[in-house]
C-alpha cells in the first residue's frame, strides 16, 4: 500500500472548522539542543519546585517518537479562551483559564474529532494520539516549532495579533504532511513588561520562570502552607492562579474574544459573595467546580488562598 501523505491545507481547514484558532505542523523529531539545555537548567536549579512529575519521562518529553510508534508529524493547535471582562466574583479573582469548563475536556473533544478526520481521510492508513497537558509533551516548544507563534519572556506562546490566551493541544501522527511550518522568531525585543509586572520576581530574562516563586504554581500546585520565604505571598485579590505577566503583555491588548461558550464564567461563580467564599463548604466547592480545572487545588488549597488574600478584601 502506498504511503499516505496528509494535506496540510485540509488539516488546517478541519482544525478551523472545529474552532481552533491556529494549527501548524512540524516533523516529529527530537526537540532542538537549546530546548534540551533549557530543560536541564530548569530541573537542575529546581525551578520546577514540587512538580516532581516533570523529572519523569524526560526522554519522552524531548522526543515525540518515544510517545507514538512510527510518529512522523506533530500537529500543534491553539484554542482561544479570552473572555474579555475580568474574572472577579465576590471580590475575588480567578485566572482566566480556570473560570469555565475544564479545558482538558473541551480541547480533547476537539482533538479527538480532528484525529478521527485524519483516520477517515487516510482510510485508516494514518493514526496517532491526542494530547492536552496529560502526557510528557513539551507543548510550548511544539507550538513554537509548528509556527503558531513565539515563546515570550513570560514563558507563554504569543500568537501574532492574537496574544497568549490559548489552550494548547497536540496530535502526534504516523503520517507525514505535504508541507511543514517554520518556527517564528521572538518579537519580545527589549520589552520587560512581564518581568516588571511579576510581584514575586519569579521571571528572569536570563533564567526564565522559577516556579518556587510563581503565584500560579503556589496557589494551584503547591500543597500545605506557603513557603517560609513567602509567608504572605502578594496574591492581591487573586485566589486561583495569577495572570499578571499575561495581562502586562502588549500583545494581549487587542486579544479577540473566544467563541467557545464553555470558557466563559460558569453561572455558579457569578452569584458568590466575599462572605460565601470565606466560608466555602465542601458541598459548595464540589457543586461550583464540577468539571472545572479549579478542583486541582482542592478545597484546602482554595481556602488557604482565600485566607491569604482576604486582608485586602475586608
Ligand atoms: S504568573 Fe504571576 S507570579 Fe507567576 S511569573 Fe507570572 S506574574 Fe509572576
Ligand atoms: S510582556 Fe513584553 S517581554 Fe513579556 S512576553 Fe510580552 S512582549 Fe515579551
Amino acid at each position: 500500500m502506498s504511503e499516505f501523505i496528509l494535506s496540510h491545507t485540509a488539516l488546517k481547514a478541519e482544525a478551523q472548522r472545529l474552532g481552533f484558532s491556529v494549527c501548524g505542523c512540524a516533523p516529529a523529531a527530537p526537540v532542538e539542543d537549546w530546548r534540551c539545555r533549557q530543560w536541564e537548567h530548569y530541573l537542575a536549579n529546581h525551578h520546577h519546585a514540587g512538580m516532581a512529575y516533570l523529572e519523569s519521562h524526560l526522554d519522552k518529553r524531548l522526543n515525540p517518537r518515544l510517545l507514538v510508534d512510527g510518529a512522523q508529524t506533530v500537529v500543534s493547535l491553539a484554542l482561544n479562551y479570552y473572555q474579555g471582562d475580568a474574572c472577579t466574583f465576590g471580590s475575588y479573582q480567578f485566572a482566566r483559564y480556570a473560570v469555565g469548563r475544564d479545558y482538558h475536556e473541551v480541547v480533547k473533544e476537539r482533538l479527538a474529532a480532528l484525529l478521527q478526520f485524519v483516520r477517515q481521510v487516510s482510510d485508516g492508513r494514518a493514526d496517532g494520539r491526542a494530547f492536552c497537558d496529560t502526557a510528557p509533551v513539551d507543548e510550548h516548544y511544539w507550538a513554537w516549532r509548528c509556527g503558531l507563534g513565539w515563546l515570550g519572556r513570560n514563558t507563554q506562546l504569543i500568537v501574532p495579533r492574537a496574544g497568549s490566551h490559548f489552550f494548547l493541544g497536540e496530535l502526534i501522527l504516523t503520517a507525514p504532511v505535504d508541507h511543514y511550518d517554520a518556527p517564528m522568531s521572538s518579537h519580545c525585543g527589549n520589552c520587560l513588561r512581564c518581568v516588571k509586572a511579576c510581584p514575586t520576581g519569579a521571571l528572569s530574562p536570563a533564567d526564565g520562570l522559577d516556579a518556587r516563586r510563581c503565584l500560579s504554581y503556589l496557589t494551584i500546585e503547591h500543597r500545605g502552607p506557603f513557603p517560609p520565604e513567602l509567608p504572605h505571598p502578594p496574591l492581591g485579590n487573586c485566589i486561583y492562579g495569577c495572570d499578571r505577566c499575561i495581562a502586562a503583555c502588549p500583545h494581549n491588548q487587542s486579544a479577540p474574544l473566544t467563541e467557545v461558550q464553555d470558557f466563559y464564567p460558569r453561572p455558579q461563580l457569578t452569584t458568590m459573595t466575599a462572605h460565601e467564599w470565606q466560608n466555602l463548604t465542601s458541598e459548595q466547592f464540589s457543586r461550583i467546580f464540577t468539571h472545572s480545572a479549579v478542583k486541582r487545588t482542592k478545597l484546602e488549597g482554595l481556602l488557604r488562598n482565600i485566607k491569604c488574600a482576604s486582608f485586602l478584601i475586608e
